[in-house]
């Protein structure tokens, strides 16, 4: 059965909003989700970014508080991020042209000065970063007395990022009746047990399996020896200038992000490209995420919290030049492409010490990535000494992650009776080098492979 946004009892401003939004028919989370969310029921929803999850809580919400009431908010949004947070402000700002709802958005990193203000002039929905929400409202500004509404989003990165007590806390200063909405991108036991405290009964709904990656999203794996050959990579795929229009390129570090950035600053100009991590001032990453949008720049260098909630469509590429070691930030990552109904690329560079995380994220997302070869034309450079010692250790501390007997191809004693050994066997021993003690082994190894 075809379901049409008209199906839902959504009133005609609401549905004009839809319509001029271009969204022309509901996603699977909104079909499942907007008839109960109207019903006044608690809903749990395991659906990931590009699911189209935001609409599928703002439109109901908004039906539901229909016009402007009182001074005191009568709902609560409650984000991880300020990226996200106003993504979903902009949301609402999208379907609510026709209504007369007034909404603050709230997140640390400004001056509260313009946030009291706002919330002075009265509210009926607040979307929020916790900590700031919880400043505020200690301060007086907020009164949840009208409270209605209580919505989570991406609870999973709450957890992760460590909010679970200030979300205790927010519950506890919300009048006990109201209606709870909790969305996560994946169902850990700690989303599971803040589910647990927050939602009455809920109706679970749950749009793709659980961290399984959007189906419009095709993945391709690279294995690069190294840094260097990772940006020879980056420069070969790059060439095609068609296909690669709008690409977000992932970091694990800041100090990687720069270098990326630095480099496709030099080789495609910096009118093609920003970089957005936590040390970039608040209204940098804004304006590069909105440079970005608009499409004025081809290229977009994030680290994962930066980019979180990051909300542009049609992005061509999302780029993995680091493999993420919070595995479930593979799943976020490359919901950044193939949008709603839109495809996407995403593409994962590898180099030996990143496999193991590679080998977890499979596990995560029950699918194996497939691999490419590394094209002809991609010089392979040599891994320099230092990377290839930090690779080996790394390896390493992998397999003593998981077996804590091992005792590692570094370990100084080992190494010492090897020597012993060879001695007796009347062998003269060069001086150490990192190909004797085994690093040049793996990298070969991961060459032939
Ligand atoms: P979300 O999962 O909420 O982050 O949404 C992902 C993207 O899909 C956003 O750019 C939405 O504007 C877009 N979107 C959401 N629902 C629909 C729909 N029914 N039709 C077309 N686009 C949609």
């Amino acid at each position: 059965m075809q379901v049409s946004f008209e199906d839902f009892k959504l009133n005609k401003q609401i549905l004009d909003a839809i319509a001029e939004a271009g969204y022309k028919e509901p996603t699977e989370i909104q079909q499942k989700a907007i008839t109960p969310i109207l019903a006044g029921q608690d809903v749990m929803g395991i659906a990931q970014t590009g699911t189209g999850k935001t609409a599928a809580f703002v439109l109901p919400l908004l039906m539901k508080l229909k016009y402007a009431q009182g001074m005191d908010p009568r709902a609560l949004i409650l984000s991880p991020t300020r990226e996200l947070a106003m993504q979903i402000e902009e949301h609402i700002r999208l379907f609510s042209t026709n209504l007369d709802l007034r909404t603050v958005l709230l997140y640390g990193g400004l001056g509260p000065k313009t946030q009291k203000e706002q919330l002075e002039k009265g509210c009926d929905i607040i979307v929020a970063t916790p900590g700031r929400f919880l400043d505020l409202y200690l301060e007086g500004y907020i009164n949840m007395k009208s409270l209605k509404f209580l919505v989570m989003d991406e609870a999973d990165k709450m957890m992760d990022m460590g909010f679970i007590s200030k979300i205790h806390r927010v519950l506890e200063v919300v009048p006990r009746k109201r209606q709870n909405l909790l969305f996560s991108a994946t169902m850990s036991e700690l989303v599971r047990k803040i589910a647990g405290d927050f939602l009455a009964f809920p109706t679970v709904i749950e749009v793709t399996e659980q961290a399984t990656p959007a189906k419009t999203v095709s993945q391709t794996l690279y294995r690069v020896p190294n840094l260097k050959t990772k940006i020879n990579l980056l420069q070969h795929l790059f060439k095609d200038d068609e296909a690669f229009h709008r690409v977000i390129v992932f970091c694990k570090t800041k100090e990687v992000a720069d270098n990326v950035f630095g480099f496709l600053d030099r080789k495609y100009g910096e009118d093609n490209v920003r970089v957005i991590h936590a040390n970039k001032g608040q209204n940098t990453r804004i304006n590069s995420i909105n440079a970005f949008k608009s499409g004025e720049i081809r290229f977009l260098v994030a680290t994962d919290v930066a980019a979180r909630g990051l909300d542009v469509s049609n992005v061509s590429h999302v780029i993995n030049f680091d493999v993420p070691i919070v595995i479930e930030d593979y799943v976020h990552r490359i919901g950044r492409t193939g949008r709603a109904f839109n495809k996407g690329d995403a593409i994962t560079f590898a180099n030996p010490a990143e496999e193991y995380y590679v080998e977890k994220i499979e596990k995560l997302i029950r699918q194996s990535i497939p691999v490419s070869e590394l094209p002809e034309d991609v010089f392979v450079e040599k891994t320099p000494f230092d990377e290839r010692q930090t690779i080996a250790r790394e390896i390493d501390n992998q397999k003593k992650k998981d077996n804590p007997d091992f005792k590692g191809a570094f370990h100084e004693k080992k190494f010492v009776i090897k020597q012993k050994e060879a001695l007796k066997s009347g062998f003269k021993p060069k001086k150490t080098t990192a190909k004797s003690s085994g690093v040049k082994k793996k990298g070969k190894k991961f060459k032939n492979s």
